[in-house]
């Protein structure tokens, strides 16, 4: 009977944790493998649009987002001349959403996430512990996790695969889907707030667009820190998220492309650069097998454009919870039921900002005269038809 009520969760990324707090609230005994020994402090800034935003805060999570940000706007900036194209403001699209959008550094959401996963008793967090194996039978799922040398075996009624882009249990379920390379890096970094001039350290999102390259700023830990992260185009693709950067690479890309002195006095300003190499998974195969979902970066890892990667997952987390609330029986049956509706539910969805990351992507990067083109219609459009087009992303709920 203990095992129709014990849910695995691989993966204690911000899609793990969301999804065991998610699950932990229908009553079920949560256990989450984490196949690291300490959550890291690796990783910069996330931005939480309200979709996102809001599953946290219906989570509890709000006390303890107190290092979040909440910008005022998001302005879109011209890397050629250093101008402002347009400035959305973000008060209308917080108070309309009923949630705000927040800006955090990874570390700090996921600490957030772990203490609220700690003070729920039906949720057990495993670190150094790694899934390995799963295999289905008549009273459901059969785990094999490993920590160090020791194999364990572990009953359950579901697996959720929440284990990002390289997952071992997608690699179970669709071991032909694997992550492709973009072509693009991104390159990231913090520095003090107080190394800049007020004007540059408002609460703000800046967007800077450039020939083939972009930049994005924004205040992270209570505005003590801006995150920077410069995508640009490369060849180097090994995977990983912690890949020390030569400061001298990243400043003579942006130097030869003729970009404006603010964006590479950012640059400049950065202490210790870390890059990644952006891949993505291409949308093919069931997220779904007998009593097995892949979650967030496992099922669906996309390009950072429309900053919906962690939103994304924390969507996941909301519709899963939802569709195995919503089952039709206790049986295994009546899981793999639930799971799979809550994969049908999600594809249409994900795919849609999949393909809105992609977009901004090229938008973002246009040179020459259709890069002056996108600035003008940006100008002719305001910043309330702009922020408008967002709404079908920000406006979700689940
Ligand atoms: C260290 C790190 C730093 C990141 N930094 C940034 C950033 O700066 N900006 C940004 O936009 N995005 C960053 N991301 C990605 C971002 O967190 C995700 O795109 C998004 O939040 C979706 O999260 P996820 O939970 O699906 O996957 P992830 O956040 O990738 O989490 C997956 C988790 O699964 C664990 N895992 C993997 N294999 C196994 C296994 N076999 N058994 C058990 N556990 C396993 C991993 O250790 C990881 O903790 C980072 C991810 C990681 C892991």
């Amino acid at each position: 009977m203990a095992a129709l009520r014990t849910i695995i969760v691989a993966g204690a990324g911000i899609g793990g944790l969301t999804t065991s707090l998610a699950l932990a609230k229908l009553g079920f005994r949560i256990i989450v493998l984490e196949k690291a020994e300490h959550l890291e402090e690796a990783g910069a800034g996330l931005q939480l649009s309200p979709n996102a935003s809001r599953v946290l805060l219906d989570l509890g999570l709000g006390p303890r987002l107190s290092r979040a940000v909440t910008p005022d706007s998001i302005c879109l900036m011209s890397a050629r001349n250093g101008g402002e194209i347009s400035r959305l403001p973000l008060d209308r699209i917080n108070s309309a959403a009923g949630a705000p959008y927040l800006v955090i550094h990874r570390a700090d959401l996921q600490t957030a996430l772990r203490e609220e996963v700690e003070s729920r008793s039906n949720i057990e967090l495993r670190l150094g512990c790694q899934f390995e194996d799963v295999s289905p039978h008549a009273k459901g799922l059969t785990v094999v996790q490993r920590s160090g040398t020791s194999r364990q075996e572990e009953l359950a009624v579901a697996l959720i695969g929440a284990d990002g882009i390289w997952s071992t249990v997608r690699n179970h379920l669709l071991p032909d889907v694997q992550p492709l390379f973009s072509g693009l890096i991104a390159w990231r970094g913090t520095l003090d707030t107080k190394q800049l001039p007020r004007e540059y350290t408002s609460r703000r999102v800046q967007l800077w667009m450039g020939p083939h390259a972009h930049l994005v700023a924004y205040p992270i830990s209570a505005a003590r820190q801006i995150n920077v992260v410069a995508v640009v185009p490369g060849q180097w693709n090994r995977p990983g998220w912690s890949e020390p950067g030569d400061l001298n690479e990243i400043k003579s890309a942006f130097a030869a492309a003729g970009w404006h002195a603010i964006p590479r006095m950012l640059i400049g300003a950065v202490d210790g650069w870390r890059k990644w190499a952006l891949f993505t998974l291409p949308n093919r195969g069931p997220w779904t097998g007998d009593g097995v979902a892949l979650l967030g970066d496992a099922a669906h890892a996309m390009l950072p454009f429309a900053a919906q990667g962690a939103g994304m997952a924390i969507e996941d987390a909301a519709v899963l919870a939802k569709c195995i609330a919503a089952r039709s029986d206790e049986s295994p049956a009546g899981f793999s039921a639930a799971l799979q509706s809550y994969g049908r539910v999600r594809r249409r969805r994900v795919k849609m900002v999949q393909r809105s990351a992609r977009q901004a992507g090229r938008i973002y990067h246009l040179a020459g005269p259709l890069a002056l083109a996108r600035d003008l219609v940006i100008k002719a459009m305001g910043p309330q038809r702009m922020l408008a087009r967002q709404n079908w992303i920000y406006d979700w709920r689940p």
